[in-house]
Parts: structure tokens; C-alpha cells; sequence
């Protein structure tokens, strides 16, 4: 499209830069922050479809996590033990440098603790996750510098008050944040830098110039010499043959609730589920296993299948003894592919792409976006 009655002052301002980000996420924010950080002089643009970032970034459940123990021993059995340190240590970093950039009081962190809950029935894998603890303790503790992060907490089954649980098991460095603030923050920062976020702006096409990219988008074409995808589960419609699939995750959230038990973030069904109290509300989210097909969509939206189980969940396990009403339902779209890690690279001549966090983008969003920063401004 053409934009029409544009300004010279317009198209030279606002529609020409040195680095031109796709996706106001976690990982787009990032990528632009650091490189205005090291590069000040180059121009960096953001472009984003949604009046608000329309992914995942601002429609999670805001687990600051790491990974809990029944992913852990599946993902150990996909890459190995040593890529999966690794991995683990990059979740890490990027926690710890979210925090040191945003501070715990703006992103609203709290320590809570995590906690996975498995019922009788789970019991084989139950077993192997306790079998497990003292493997994991050793493998992180030179990341997380604490040897015994987790643990066996049964004892506290009925402090949640809990039905049909008899084995939990904490990670007490995981904690939880609110997203809505981590993204405010994030903006906030990239804007003190200079980096220009332009809203309602879909990227529909580029195409290689001589020594510019030209990006055509619902506001007109804009160019820049660098141009970086970080559109996460939408990546495959303008790059295709990525290695990544959409996958929409379904959220709701409680009205408050009078003397509310559970305080922490809580995964179930080997991470399937997951819930968390937000003040003395619970949200809860997940069941995306109930329909992979269905739910590997673009589209926002609910559906039943994933609405009612969920509901059950709250009145049979999580909320059995009180009452509650539901205020709100949401969905968001993550990206996953075969391997676990995210996709920095290349695609084309001064094209660049950083997707994929596997549903774990909190973690390994910022250290995702500074791979990708930094992968920019090498190839200057
Ligand atoms: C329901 C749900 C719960 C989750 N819970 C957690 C959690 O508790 N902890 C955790 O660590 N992770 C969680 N995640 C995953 C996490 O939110 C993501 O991994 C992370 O936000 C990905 O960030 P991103 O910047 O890569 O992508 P996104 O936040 O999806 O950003 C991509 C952006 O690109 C924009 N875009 C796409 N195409 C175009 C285009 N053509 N033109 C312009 N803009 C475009 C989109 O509008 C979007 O804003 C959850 C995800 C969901 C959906």
C-alpha cells in the first residue's frame, strides 16, 4: 500500500532507518534496546500490526520460570543433558537481565515460589521427577548458584487446599511478574534510547534493493539496511520454511477471592497447565494437549473443549471448597518447533530472524532479543 500525503520531514524521519524491527514483543524490545545501547547513532525502528503487541508478550501468565521438573526430564530426553545446561542457563540469564534492566518493583516480581502438582494416577511419573530432584539440583546449581533449588512439598497440599493432589514439588526460585508492566517498562526504555515504535503497522512484504530492504506494510513502504523479524509464532508468513508451528494458549482469570489459600506459580500435567494466584484472583491457562490440531492456529479465540476443562480443573483440584466467578477469558499465540532453543539467524542478505521461545519466552525473551541485537549490528 501507499501511504498517501506523506511529508518530506515524514518519509525521512519515520519511513528510512539503519535497523527496522518486525514485533513489538519481548524479543523484538530487546533486540532494539541493545542495539541503541551499543550503536546509539543508528536509527532503529519498530514496526508493529497490533494497537497493542498482538503475540504473546502481553497475553501470558507471567511465570518468571525456568522450566519445572517434568519438562525438564522430557526436554533432557530431546536435546541431551549438556544442550539442556545450556538452555536452562540461557532462561537464566535472560531472567537476570530483565530484572537488572526493568527492576523487580516495575516488573512487579514476586519470589514465590513453583510448584508442580501431580495427582495419585501420575504416580510412574511422579516417581521419576522425585528420582529425579537431586540430578537437576546438581545440574543447575553452578547456573542458579543455589544447590538445592528443588524439592519434595507435599506437606503443603492442603495449605493450597488442594483435592485429589499427593505429590508436589517446589522450585523455589521461581517466581512470577506481570507482563503488562514488563512490556510497559520495555517500551518505556527503548523510547529513552530513541527507538522510534510505530503501531497499526502490518509488514506485508520485502524485497531486496540495492543496498536497502524495502518493506511494504499497511502504511506504506518504508527502508531500511537491516530488517529483523521477531514475530515469533507469525514468522513462517513472511519467511517460510522456519522450523516453527503456532500454538494458541487459552487464559482466564477469577474475580477475587476472600482468604484465597494458593500464592505462587503452579504447573500440572507436565506443564500442560498452569495457574497462579494475581493478588487474590487465580488465572489459569493451558490445555492446548486436549487439541493439538485445533489449537495450532493463528486466530485468537476460545473454545469450549478447552474452556470446560479448564473450568473442571478449578472446581475439582485447584478451587474445590470455594466459590468463584470467572471475570475474564483471553488467548495468545506462542511458537514451537522440534528443537527447544530459538531461532537467531540469517535468513537472507541483511534479513535477520529471532524466534521460537517454546512457551518460554519470559525466560528467554531478552537473552533471545540481545543474540539478535547483537547478530544486527555485527553484520554492519
Ligand atoms: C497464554 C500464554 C501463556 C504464556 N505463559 C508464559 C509464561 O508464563 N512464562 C513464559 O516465559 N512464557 C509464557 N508464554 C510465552 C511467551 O509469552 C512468549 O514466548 C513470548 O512472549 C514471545 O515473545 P516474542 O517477542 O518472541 O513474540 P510476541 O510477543 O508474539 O511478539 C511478536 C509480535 O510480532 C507482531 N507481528 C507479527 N506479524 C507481524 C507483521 N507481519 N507485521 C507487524 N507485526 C507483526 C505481533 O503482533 C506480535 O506483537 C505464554 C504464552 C501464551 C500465549
Amino acid at each position: 500500500m501507499q501511504a498517501t500525503n506523506l511529508s518530506y520531514w515524514e518519509k525521512a524521519n519515520f519511513y528510512r532507518s539503519d535497523v527496522l524491527i518486525v514485533g513489538s514483543g519481548i524479543v523484538g524490545l530487546n533486540a532494539a534496546i541493545i542495539i541503541k545501547k551499543q550503536q546509539p547513532n543508528l536509527s532503529v525502528s519498530i514496526l508493529e500490526r497490533g494497537f497493542l503487541p498482538s503475540g504473546a508478550s502481553t497475553k501470558n501468565a507471567g511465570f518468571a520460570c525456568f522450566g519445572s521438573l517434568s519438562e525438564l526430564v522430557e526436554q533432557e530426553k530431546i536435546c541431551g543433558t549438556n544442550a539442556l545446561h545450556q538452555l536452562i542457563g540461557k532462561r537464566w540469564k535472560g531472567l537476570q537481565k530483565l530484572r537488572s534492566m526493568v527492576g523487580d518493583t516495575k516488573l512487579d516480581l514476586q519470589i514465590n515460589g513453583g510448584f508442580e502438582l501431580f495427582k495419585p494416577q501420575d504416580f510412574t511419573l511422579s516417581e521419576k521427577c522425585v528420582s529425579k530432584i537431586s540430578h537437576f539440583n546438581e545440574l543447575i546449581k553452578d547456573i542458579t548458584s543455589n544447590d538445592s533449588v528443588f524439592n519434595t512439598a507435599h506437606q503443603q497440599i492442603n495449605s493450597f487446599g488442594f483435592d485429589g493432589i499427593d505429590c508436589l514439588i517446589e522450585n523455589k526460585l521461581e517466581a512470577q511478574l506481570d507482563p503488562g508492566k514488563m512490556i510497559k517498562a520495555l517500551v518505556e526504555i527503548a523510547s529513552s534510547l530513541g527507538v522510534v515504535i510505530l503501531s497499526n503497522c502490518t509488514v506485508n512484504q520485502f524485497e531486496q534493493e540495492e543496498n536497502r530492504i524495502l518493506v511494504a506494510t499497511s502504511q506504506g513502504n518504508f527502508k531500511t539496511k537491516k530488517l529483523l523479524f521477531c514475530t515469533n509464532a507469525f514468522a513462517n508468513q513472511l519467511i517460510p520454511d522456519l522450523q516453527l508451528k503456532p500454538g494458541r494458549g487459552q487464559v482466564l482469570i477469577t474475580k477475587p477471592i476472600e482468604n484465597l489459600k494458593l500464592k505462587g506459580t503452579f504447573h500440572y500435567d507436565k506443564g500442560y497447565y498452569y495457574f497462579r494466584n494475581v493478588g487474590n484472583r487465580v488465572l489459569l491457562g493451558g490445555g492446548r494437549n486436549l487439541d493439538f490440531f485445533t489449537e495450532e492456529t493463528h486466530q485468537f479465540g476460545e473454545t469450549p473443549l478447552v474452556q470446560n476443562t479448564l473450568l473442571r480443573l478449578l472446581k475439582e483440584v485447584i478451587l474445590p471448597y470455594t466459590a468463584f466467578e470467572i471475570e475474564q477469558k483471553w488467548s495468545g499465540i506462542m511458537a514451537f518447533g522440534p528443537e527447544l532453543s530459538p531461532i537467531i539467524e540469517e535468513v537472507k542478505p541483511n534479513v535477520f530472524c529471532a524466534v521460537r521461545c517454546n512457551g518460554m519466552g519470559i525466560a528467554i525473551g531478552s537473552q533471545t532479543g540481545e543474540e539478535a541485537g547483537e547478530m544486527v549490528l555485527r553484520s554492519f
